[in-house]
């Protein structure tokens, strides 16, 4: 059995300001008793360091907003009141919840607990219409997942055989592909340009640690970081291939942009690399309407990776209006669908990405048939950027994180990673299933919403349209 893949997390606050969800303020009434001290298990409430006799101001971030505090309060002197940047941040698809979630885990690498429990909905659209099979959660040994019991989220990167050929004396005649191994089926996606140094730096070291992989683009590829090479997937166009050869040779995967006339020419692209290296070859596709069935093509004509890019919000990137596009969760799907189909389903890896906001997302896109997924601003989102989606996409950097070590950062985004793990983990081991590549198209062990809304409801919305019409 190979050895067990951990993630070592380590508690690493970043001392910058960052939204959080109440604001919890003392009143003149407060007589200093102490008890919310005591009340409060996340240590939100502390004497001041200075003059022992009174309280510090609360620390409203590590708040779990369970209420104890203002209840017990015996001169009712705590209120808590929605902080107005929480309410504001994100917007339909990034809810302001989710900043807290992804901030939490960077400090800690431990999965979120609320106090106050899940009071929101329990469905909503794309991933948030999926609920999973959890049907194996009362096993007696689902408690061994973080010690005896062995659950593998590896996942390959490659081409597969359908099936092996020999001759008539057993000797294996099919040509085994190439594969490469990733110990999570999460690598990171193309970080926006306009970083600091120190934080492209934590990004790179964060992928190598964790042992999984980074798209850069090939011209932002500093001297300093060519060490770092295996983990590094360099994006080039096709057209750039002579170019990059010294890249090429050294790197373990390249991606290249999809352009219409890789349709026909990709074996030559292909071709082109392979005499270079035997770097395995992506190619990055946007989400656009007929993406299945370039995917198809593209496979047919030999593509070993492809790597299908949704917008931020996990929407197809070409429709006109947000209600005629597609969702993540549904694309995927289509796509995996599709290669059923055309019966050449293994003859490719599916990485999708856009959208990727929460742990959960991971192991849903799996189960709609990606084998793996790329993230990108929840990884900057651990470093305490915002993000705004109204009126238009807006991100934002916070000041002073050009200055914080690149130790400090890396560590941040090894401890999101750590959380998510566990939770992809807890997923599995909820659901009997010890092998991360077994997730794929399990849509069998996933209710979808809408089909049992559909399933339900469908007729009786049917009779009425035709009623009216
Ligand atoms: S429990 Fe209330 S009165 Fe006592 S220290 Fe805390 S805020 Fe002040
Ligand atoms: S609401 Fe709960 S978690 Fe928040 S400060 Fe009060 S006791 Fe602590």
């Amino acid at each position: 059995m190979p050895k067990k893949y951990h993630i070592n997390s380590k508690v690493t606050p970043l001392n910058l300001d960052y939204v959080f969800k109440f604001n919890i303020e003392r009143g003149e009434n407060c007589i200093n008793c102490g008890k919310c001290t005591k009340v409060c298990i996340y240590e939100a409430h502390k004497r001041r360091k200075d003059d022992p006799r009174k309280m510090a101001d609360p620390n409203t971030v590590v708040c779990r907003n369970c209420f104890r505090c203002i209840q017990e309060c015996p001169r009712g002197a705590l209120e808590k009141s929605l902080d107005k940047d929480f309410l504001n941040i994100g917007g339909s698809y990034w809810k302001s919840d989710i900043f807290i979630t992804l901030w939490k885990q960077a400090e800690d690498g431990k999965v979120p607990v609320t106090g106050a429990g899940y009071r929101g909905p329990f469905t909503g659209s794309g991933f948030d219409g999926m609920w999973t099979d959890m049907s194996e959660i009362v096993r007696p040994t689902r408690d061994g997942i973080h010690g005896r019991e062995y659950i593998n989220t590896s996942v390959e990167l490659g081409r597969k055989l359908n099936h092996l050929t020999f001759d008539e004396k057993g000797k294996l005649l099919s040509k085994v592909h190439d594969t490469v191994d990733i110990p999570i089926p999460i690598i990171f996606d193309l970080p926006p340009d306009n970083l600091s140094p120190n934080v492209k730096a934590a990004l790179v070291k964060a992928a190598v640690e964790l042992n999984t992989c980074i798209v850069l683009p090939a011209g932002d590829i500093a001297s300093d970081r060519k060490k770092y090479i295996k983990n590094i997937i360099p994006l080039i166009s096709h057209k750039e291939i002579d170019k990059h050869q010294g890249l090429i040779k050294n790197t373990r995967i390249v991606a290249i942009e999809y352009a219409d006339e890789l349709l026909s020419n990709f074996p030559a692209a292909k071709d082109k690399i392979k005499k270079i290296s035997n770097a395995l070859t992506i190619i990055r596709i946007p989400a656009t309407k007929s993406v299945e069935t370039i995917v198809s093509k593209l496979t047919q004509n030999g593509a070993e990776i492809i790597h299908i890019v949704a917008d931020y919000r996990g929407r197809e990137v070409n429709g006109s209006t947000d209600y005629n596009r597609r969702l993540l969760k549904d694309i995927i799907r289509a796509v995996h669908l599709k290669l059923i189909d055309d019966r050449i389903r293994d003859e490719v890896t599916i990485i999708a990405s856009g959208g990727i906001a929460m742990a959960e997302h991971v192991p849903k896109a799996m189960i709609c048939g990606a084998d793996l997924t790329a993230v990108d601003l929840p990884l900057l989102i651990a470093l305490g950027a915002r993000l705004y989606e109204e009126p238009e996409k807006l991100l934002i950097i916070p000041e002073g994180l050009e200055k914080i070590p690149v130790r400090t950062l890396t560590q941040r985004i090894i401890n999101l990673m750590g959380a998510w793990h566990s939770q992809l983990l807890e997923v599995m081991g909820a659901m009997g299933i010890r092998e991360a590549r077994r997730l794929r198209g399990e849509s069998g062990r996933a209710i979808f919403f809408e089909e049992i809304d559909n399933d339900t409801f469908g007729k009786l919305f049917k009779k009425r349209e035709t009623v009216n019409v």
